[in-house]
């Protein structure tokens, strides 16, 4: 075993892993990387389609990024935003998410990450409601199977079962109702309007709770980590609809959707949501450095900045400049290529077209796809959808045959999921679905 290997074994912990597997087997460990390519120990090359955790949208090479963080950190490499402070990169970096974020959102408040983004709008939300005079307004109405973060506040907002079992569902005054309906809920006949019923959960919760007791709806405009969930057309709608009527703030946590990965820069202009708070971070830097920010509608902020209290909340790495570089030059970057326009037009419809293709193999029940994100569904019968026993893990045996394959794919149970870089290239789009064909034939 590669010593390093042996000695992460014995000092580190891992997020989300299994600590009897990982002892037994030893992490796989990645070296280097290029373009959406990741090397590991013994140089074998492993096609990327996870964009490491959703975020390397740019790829692994960009060296407008690496420059930028260069240059940042010989100028200032930290300083904060606190008590009035602020620094040239936070300053450019809110004023060019202005320009990118769905119109109405003009005001940023930073983070370190997605976690701490959600953490922020539970209390920003609070605050804005007592600053309105309505201090009632408290719950959160969020979705089961959802994924909001890990801190505590993440994981109460989220709905991962797990996360809940493991150490409780802790923040109080939040709400879970049901997801979007996604493959096996119903047929295809039915999609449209079982997605409708979902919505409308939304309305039953705030009839129960009262509308002066609820202050805010959020939601992943798709559900990534619970399995890539593509909402049907009328569910969006139907939601906006509802938050409009009872007066409760939507919050679009656009960790995984924003920067280009479903075709728009963020998927609230996909499915023409209106929000009044949105979450970023992942692709706001491509990955590079740690960011994260929580993006306020002119109404919202308009609130907030007519108090004269001092709203108690931040980070030490809020707004870090050196990240705040690396976002600017990722924008620019993105801005120089025009890789949303790229993905929408041209590669998201290549990938739709030929992920489409694996939806032939026996052992896919449903293959999905919208923008850059995709899925597919094993089952045991293709005619009815069955799927296999839990206790045959055929999701983890794929992901790992995947690997042998040279493709990171993720497993959410027996659901396949991906997310590749936007910069991937038709040619490698070819090559991603043809590695996937080979583990899931060695699956099979
Ligand atoms: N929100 C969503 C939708 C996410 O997918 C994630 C992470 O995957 C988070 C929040 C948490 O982000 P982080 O891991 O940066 O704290």
């Amino acid at each position: 075993m590669n010593p390093l290997v042996k000695q992460d074994a014995e000092h580190c912990f891992h997020p989300f892993s299994n600590y009897s597997e990982l002892n037994a087997k030893g992490a796989r460990m990645i070296e280097r990387a290029q373009g959406i390519y990741i090397y590991d120990d013994a140089g074998r090359e492993i096609l990327d389609a996870m964009s490491g955790l959703w975020c390397t949208n740019m790829g692994y090479s960009c060296e407008p990024l690496i420059n930028a963080a260069t240059e940042q950190m010989k100028k200032l490499p930290y300083y904060n935003l606190f008590f009035q402070s602020t620094h040239p990169p936070a300053a450019e970096l809110s004023t060019l998410l202005a320009e990118v974020t769905p119109e109405g959102l003009n005001h940023v408040f930073f983070t370190g990450s997605g976690s701490e983004c959600n953490d922020t709008v539970i209390r920003m939300v609070r605050y804005y409601w007592n600053a309105k005079g309505k201090a009632d307004k408290k719950t959160i109405i969020s979705r089961r199977n959802a994924y909001h973060g890990s801190t505590i506040a993440g994981a109460s907002l989220g709905g991962m079962v797990p996360m809940h079992q493991q150490t409780g569902c802790i923040v109080p005054d939040i709400v879970h109702i049901d997801q979007p309906n996604t493959f096996g809920d119903c047929s295809a006949e039915e999609r449209e309007k079982l997605g409708l019923e979902r919505a409308q959960q939304l309305e039953l919760a705030i009839k129960k709770l009262g509308e002066d007791n609820v202050a805010a709806f959020i939601a992943e405009p798709i559900q990534g980590a619970g399995g890539v969930i593509i909402p049907p057309d009328s569910y969006w709608p139907e939601i906006q609809r509802i938050c409009d009527k009872y007066e409760i703030l939507l919050i679009a946590d656009e960790v995984i959707c924003g920067f280009g990965r479903t075709g728009e820069w963020f998927a609230s202009d996909t499915y023409n949501i209106k929000p009044d708070l949105l979450c970023m971070a992942k692709g706001i830097t491509s990955g590079y450095l740690p960011l994260g920010g929580v993006m306020v509608a002119d109404e919202v902020a308009e609130v907030l900045k007519a108090t004269d209290s001092e709203f108690t909340h931040g980070f030490t790495y809020s707004g870090h400049p050196v990240a705040c570089a690396v976002a600017i030059a990722n924008i620019k970057e993105m801005q120089r290529q025009d890789i949303v326009t790229k993905v929408r037009e041209e590669i998201a419809p290549y990938l739709a077209e030929k992920w489409a293709e694996l939806a032939e193999h026996p052992l896919v029940g449903e293959a999905r796809s919208k923008g850059m994100v995709a899925a597919l569904e094993l089952v045991q019968d293709k005619t009815t959808n069955q799927r296999y026993d839990k206790s045959l893990e055929i999701g983890a045996k794929c992901r790992d045959y995947c690997i042998e394959a040279g493709l990171v794919m993720r497993a959410v149970g027996d659901t396949m999921i991906i997310a590749p870089p936007l910069i991937i290239t038709k040619e490698e789009i070819d090559l991603l679905v043809s590695r996937a064909k080979k583990a899931l034939d060695t699956t099979l």
